[in-house]
């Protein structure tokens, strides 16, 4: 069974990508979302005219090979690209043989713990810990993850004092028997994460994400030596060379990989056993409710050293508007803090035609 056919439908915030074989079989996956006009464009020119004729059913060395025929073009957006293809063909394996992705992985569909997750810098910790106690009584989340400094910030705060403010006020509001974490996105220098992290272990915090630029592995592996909590990182990794360093320089306890960033699920897997390797637990990044969180769902339900929840975007259509009406009924639907991997094929969601009717199309074929 070959790949006859490779369709893109864009706008400028989500890709998704419909493969044909040559015996019509058919599967939908997804590039990374944020400028996936651009990403569809790297698809057609160099992802697809690789993988057109090549094996749809195995396909982790085609892979490989369209990293090597693109040798001169390594980084974020191939990686990008990649993953279209590769979500695309584990849907469509999935609808081939009657079973979700998740079992095709060697797990099962079921039930997945959530945190709930704020995106947001620019609220006030009483408006952050108000929404957070609202969303733990009507959804039953018993996990939260909240900002902390500002964004690659270089030890600024979002505003003078928010971090004091938001980690005693968030973490009193939810009170005990609640998970709370932090995510620093590479703002602090070792010295400032360091200090920040005794704010956060004094007030509860068990999870540090990024406190420092997240390329700055040594500095990561001192903040992690000088803390008890534990440190995560790896969302914007998409190299196994720079995973490998990771590892190698112990700089954090918790790796988490982007599927959509990674290329995939095949590449995702490969560093999900380098993780197990090095004793280490996964919980991915998955920022935004497109394909992203379904896939991560699913990988979960397989991987044997995964986390202990999935992260779940909270935000709604007026912070992430792109993502309102992506998909048929209500595949994020929250029950008791857990999402739900149905036993539907395939990745078990189906993709609004309303919304495929206004996107841009393309199309590569043999
Ligand atoms: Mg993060």
């Amino acid at each position: 069974m070959r790949i006859a056919r490779l369709e893109t439908f864009c706008n400028e915030f989500v890709g998704f990508v419909r493969v044909t074989t040559d015996s019509g079989a058919q599967g939908w996956g997804q590039v990374s979302t944020y400028n996936a006009d651009i990403t569809c464009t790297i698809f057609h020119r160099q992802i697809a005219p690789h993988a057109l004729g090549t094996d749809a059913l195995d396909f982790a060395d085609t892979l490989d090979l369209i990293y090597e025929r693109e040798l001169k073009y390594p980084g974020s957006y191939l990686r990008r690209a990649m993953t279209g293809l590769d979500t695309a063909l584990w849907d469509m394996r999935g609808k081939l043989e009657g079973k979700p992705v998740a079992t095709l992985l060697g797990g099962s569909p079921g039930p997945v713990r959530a945190y709930a997750s704020s995106m947001r810098r620019d609220i006030t910790p009483e408006d952050e810990a108000e929404r957070f106690c609202r969303l733990r009584d009507d959804k039953g989340f018993t996990a939260f993850k909240w900002r902390v400094g500002a964004e690659a910030g270089r030890d600024h705060d979002e505003w003078p004092g928010r971090t004091e403010a938001v980690v005693p006020t968030v973490s009193r509001a939810l009170g005990d028997g609640i998970e709370k974490l932090v995510d620093g996105n590479s703002c602090y220098s070792p010295a400032r994460a360091i200090e920040v992290g005794k704010l956060l272990q004094d007030n509860g915090i068990g999870h540090f994400e990024e406190p420092c630029p997240y390329w700055e592995y040594d500095q990561t592996a001192a903040v992690r030596a000088a803390l008890l909590l534990d440190v995560a990182g790896g969302e914007q990794d998409c190299e196994y060379s720079s995973w490998q360093l990771m590892l190698d320089r112990g700089a954090v306890d918790i790796v988490q990989p982007d599927v959509m960033y990674m290329g995939g699920m095949h590449r995702t897997l490969q560093v999900c056993q380098m993780a197990a390797r090095a004793g280490l637990p996964v919980t991915p990044h998955a920022a935004n409710l497109s394909l992203v969180t379904m896939c991560t769902m699913h990988l979960l339900r397989a991987i044997p050293n995964a986390g202990k929840y999935l992260e779940f975007s909270i935000e709604g259509p007026e912070y992430y508007p792109w993502q309102e009406g992506l998909f048929l009924g209500d595949p994020y639907r929250i029950e008791g803090g857990h999402a739900i991997v149905t036993d539907a094929p395939g990745w078990g969601v189906e993709i609004c035609p309303t919304w495929l009717d206004s996107a841009t199309y393309q199309v590569s074929e043999r």
